[in-house]
């Protein structure tokens, strides 16, 4: 089966592991902090947070944003479930802003109408968590400006989207939010097998997070609050968790990122010769926004109305092609309904995910498989 995503390990990538394990730390020595530093400088920002996951950053993102009960949260609703997890685990409020049906990211004109009336209602989220879906940049521009008419914090979830721009600037550089949260699972765009890192321009900001990942205690003379009773003392100052990322994970990543660059340019290169084979006929490719470079994490495409998606997904499976859909709209799964939600509620984002598809795309996948993905794709499309 040809997977619609998978890591690409180097010789390179295992001996800065193994060199790992030989050493005296497996966690909590220079990897972590030199990783932090890498992602920091790659995306312009002054401060970046490693952690176990995405996952748990997006967690300690809403903490540092003090999202807590009585707050709203929003996100899209086309999303991996985790992009509103976060709010919830800070038992505040999640409510959806309808899609764009060309991006599949979340649209700055339902954004703006959705804005006003929660004003009226006095009924304005805390936090909005805008998702990068498949890599390509939401548009940040008209979305900063609404954070700033509301006074709103944004938080961008960049799980697919680390070594993207939009415009001239590095998706993670902040200029258009709070803080932004990549992942580096290994089917995302770099990995740490597990992992994640959260970069902000805020120090506060920046030492929450970190605090939170780390049982919320801090090492940090300048941090204490109280006498220093010796060279052992530490200060536990808030309620954290153990979400660090450990220096074998770290040093993967370090690894990887010498590669950044390569994967982007052969997944925009893939990406291009889809489009290309597609031109024509009735298959519509989900494309970035212009003056945007996407990661290209993934190679989203809506099918026509006439196809039969369940029909069309099996036979691809069936032939050995490992295609996917992203996403189940997230206010449809069980537990969200029980939250209140249900069909009909977010109608762009339902009807998008009744066509969607996702094909294989990762750095290794060659040219012939993907030229038998699209010969049996329009074969099924015809
Ligand atoms: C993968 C993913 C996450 C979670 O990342 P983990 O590192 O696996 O916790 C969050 N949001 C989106 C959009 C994702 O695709």
């Amino acid at each position: 089966m040809i997977p619609y995503g998978h890591q690409s390990i180097s010789n390179a990538d295992i001996e800065a592991v193994t060199s790992v394990l030989k050493s005296d730390f497996l966690t909590q020595g220079p990897q972590v902090p030199l990783f932090e530093q890498s992602i920091a400088n790659l995306t312009q920002s002054k401060f970046a947070v490693a952690a176990n996951s995405a996952t748990s950053l997006l967690h300690a993102a809403c903490i540092a944003l003090d999202v807590s009960k009585n707050d709203i949260v929003w996100t899209s609703p086309i999303s991996f479930v985790a992009s509103s997890n976060c709010a919830l685990y800070c038992a505040a409020q999640i409510d959806f802003v309808d899609i764009d049906p060309e991006t599949a990211n979340i649209c700055p004109i339902a954004l703006a109408a959705k804005l006003v009336i929660a004003e009226k209602n006095n009924k304005l989220p805390k936090v909005i968590i805008v998702v990068h879906i498949a890599g390509h940049s939401c548009d940040m521009t008209p979305i900063a400006q609404l954070a700033r008419q509301f006074d709103i914090k944004i938080i961008e979830d960049a799980a697919h989207a680390i070594g993207g721009h939009y415009l001239e600037h590095p998706i993670g550089s902040c200029r258009y939010s709070d803080i932004t949260v990549f992942s580096f699972h290994p089917v995302k765009i770099i990995t740490t097998a597990e992992g994640g890192v959260a970069t902000t321009n805020d120090p506060l900001l920046a030492k929450s997070m970190a605090m939170t990942c780390s049982h919320g205690i801090t090492k940090n003379h300048n941090e204490f609050t109280e006498f220093e009773q010796g060279a052992w003392y530490y200060e536990q100052q808030s309620l954290g968790f153990n979400y660090r990322m450990t220096d074998l994970q770290a040093a993967l990543g370090n690894s990887q990122l010498n590669q950044l660059s390569t994967f982007v340019n052969k997944r925009n290169a893939l990406a291009l010769r889809y489009q290309q084979q597609f031109k024509n006929t009735q298959i519509n490719v989900i494309t970035p926004l212009e003056g945007t470079l996407s990661a290209y994490h993934l190679l989203l495409i809506k099918l026509p109305q006439h196809c039969d998606r369940k029909y069309v997904f099996d036979e691809m499976r069936k032939a050995g092609i490992g295609v996917h859909v992203h996403y189940i709209p997230i206010h449809l799964q069980p537990y969200y309904q029980g939250l209140g939600f249900k069909t009909g509620d977010f109608p762009l984002a339902e009807a998008y995910y009744q066509s969607c598809l996702t094909l294989p795309l990762f750095p290794d996948l060659t040219v012939d498989e993907q030229n038998v993905i699209c010969a049996k794709l329009k074969e099924l499309v015809q």
